[in-house]
C-alpha cells in the first residue's frame, strides 16, 4: 500500500487552526441502512417550517439561519452523533478528528463568519476543542438523530420525508446529503430529480481521505518536526503529522488519500496499526512502545458519506456544483460541501451553502 500523508490541509491557506473538539463528542455508531423493503409502516408524522436532511456542518448552518429568523426547523440525522464529516473524538482526553482538521477560509475575502469570530475571540483551542463554543447554539436547535432518511417527495403543497420510524411534512426542505450519498441512491426522490441535477450527480465524483491516529505512552521521535517522513519494510512512504507540536500529546496522525485510502479500508484495524509499526520499528528501532490506543477511518465504507468530499475531475466542472445546488420547484433546496463550486471540500465551503440556501427559503416566504 502506498502511503502518504495529504499536504491539502497545510498548504490550501496555511494552517489556520484545528477543528479538535469542534462541536462533537460522541463517538459515531454508524447504523446499518435498511432496503427500502425493510422500511416498517411510519409511526408518526411531525410538522415545520422546514425540515433540514442532515446535521452536518451545511445542515447546521441552514437550521440555525433559519430558526433565527422565525422559522420552525427539524433536522433530521441519520447517525447517532452529528456534525458528519467533522467528526471529533476524545481518545484518553485527547482530540482527534477523524474528519476535518483544519479550518481554512477565514483569510479570505469572506470567511465564514462563525469561524471569524471564534477566532477573533481567542475562544479556539485546539487541545480543548470547539464544541464548547457552540455547545448553546446546538441546543437550540431541534435535530433528531438516527432518523435515517429514504423518500422525499414534494408537490405544490409542501414536501414529505421519510425516515424508517416517522414521516415528516414541511413547506420547504434542505438536502444536505453528502454527493456519495446522492450517488448511491439510497434515498429515493419523487418526483425524481430534475436530469440536469440527476446527470450532474452522476458525473461528479467524490475523493477519499482515510486516517490514522497512533496514541503512545510517549515521545520517541523528533519532537519539533511538522512531520516525520518513514519507509515500511515493503518500500511504502509513509509520513505522519507530530501531533505532539500541536497539542502536547503523544500522537502520530497519517492520512491516506486515494488507492492508498481504498486500500486501508479493506484491511482490519490490527493489520493498519501493525503496517504502520512496521516502518516506524524499522526508523526508531524495536524498543519502542505499542501504541495505547490507535484509529482508523473508512470513510468510502460509510453509508451516511460514501467518500470524504467532491473534487473537480477532468470531466466535470463547477458548473456541475452550482447544478447539483440548484433548488426544485422552490420547495427542495440543496446545501452540502459539494454545491459549493469555488470552495468545495471543506467546512467553510460547506458552511456557506447552508446559509445560502436558508436565504432562498427567506426570499420566498
Ligand atoms: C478525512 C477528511 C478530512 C477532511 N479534512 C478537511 C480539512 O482539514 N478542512 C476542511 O475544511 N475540510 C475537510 N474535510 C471536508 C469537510 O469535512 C467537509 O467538506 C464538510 O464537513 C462537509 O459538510 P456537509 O455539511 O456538506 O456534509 P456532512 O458533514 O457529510 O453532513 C451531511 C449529513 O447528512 C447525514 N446523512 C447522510 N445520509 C443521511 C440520510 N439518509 N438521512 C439522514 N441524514 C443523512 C450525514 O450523517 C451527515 O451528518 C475533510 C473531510 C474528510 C472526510
Amino acid at each position: 500500500m502506498g502511503l502518504k500523508v495529504s499536504r491539502r490541509s497545510f498548504i490550501k491557506t496555511g494552517v489556520v487552526a484545528t477543528v479538535s473538539g469542534m462541536l462533537w463528542r460522541d463517538a459515531a455508531r454508524v447504523l446499518p441502512i435498511q432496503t427500502a423493503q425493510a422500511a416498517s409502516s411510519p409511526k408518526q408524522t411531525k410538522s415545520a417550517d422546514v425540515i433540514v436532511v442532515g446535521a452536518g456542518i451545511s445542515g447546521l448552518a441552514a437550521a440555525d439561519a433559519l430558526r433565527k429568523n422565525g422559522y420552525s426547523v427539524i433536522v433530521l440525522e441519520a447517525r447517532d452523533r452529528i456534525g458528519g464529516r467533522i467528526w471529533t473524538e476524545y481518545e484518553g482526553g485527547t482530540p482527534t478528528e477523524l474528519g476535518a482538521s483544519w479550518l481554512h477560509g477565514i483569510h479570505y475575502g469572506s470567511p465564514a463568519p462563525f469561524l471569524a469570530q471564534t477566532y477573533a475571540l481567542g475562544k479556539a483551542d485546539p487541545a480543548k476543542g470547539l464544541d464548547y463554543t457552540y455547545r448553546d447554539w446546538l441546543s437550540q436547535l431541534d435535530i433528531r438523530q438516527n432518523q435515517i432518511v429514504h423518500g422525499v417527495s414534494h408537490d405544490d403543497n409542501g414536501v414529505r420525508i421519510a425516515t424508517y420510524s416517522d414521516v415528516f411534512n414541511a413547506k420547504y426542505a434542505v438536502i444536505t446529503l453528502p454527493l456519495g450519498v446522492l450517488k448511491s441512491g439510497s434515498v429515493a426522490f419523487s418526483p425524481e430529480l430534475p436530469l440536469r441535477k440527476q446527470e450532474a450527480i452522476d458525473r461528479l465524483d467524490t475523493g477519499l481521505m482515510n486516517k490514522l491516529y497512533l496514541h503512545f505512552p510517549h515521545v520517541f521521535w523528533e519532537q519539533d518536526a511538522d512531520t516525520i517522513r518513514l519507509e515500511s519494510p515493503s518500500g511504502d512512504a509513509q509520513e505522519y503529522v507530530n501531533l505532539h507540536k500541536f497539542t502536547g500529546q503523544p500522537v502520530l496522525l497519517a492520512s491516506f488519500t486515494a488507492q492508498a485510502a481504498a486500500e486501508l479500508e479493506k484491511w482490519s484495524d490490527e493489520q493498519i496499526t501493525e503496517h504502520a509499526m512496521a516502518a516506524l520499528v524499522r526508523q526508531y528501532g524495536d524498543s519502542i512502545p505499542h501504541p495505547t490506543a490507535s484509529k482508523s477511518t473508512r470513510w468510502a465504507s460509510d453509508p451516511f458519506a460514501r467518500g470524504s468530499y467532491s473534487y473537480h475531475s477532468a470531466v466535470t466542472s463547477g458548473e456541475d456544483m452550482r447544478i447539483l445546488g440548484e433548488s426544485v420547484n422552490n420547495r427542495l433546496f440543496f446545501a452540502g460541501e459539494a454545491t459549493n463550486p469555488d470552495n468545495c471540500a471543506s467546512v467553510h465551503g460547506a458552511y456557506l451553502t447552508g446559509l445560502r440556501e436558508a436565504q432562498k427559503i427567506m426570499g420566498i416566504a
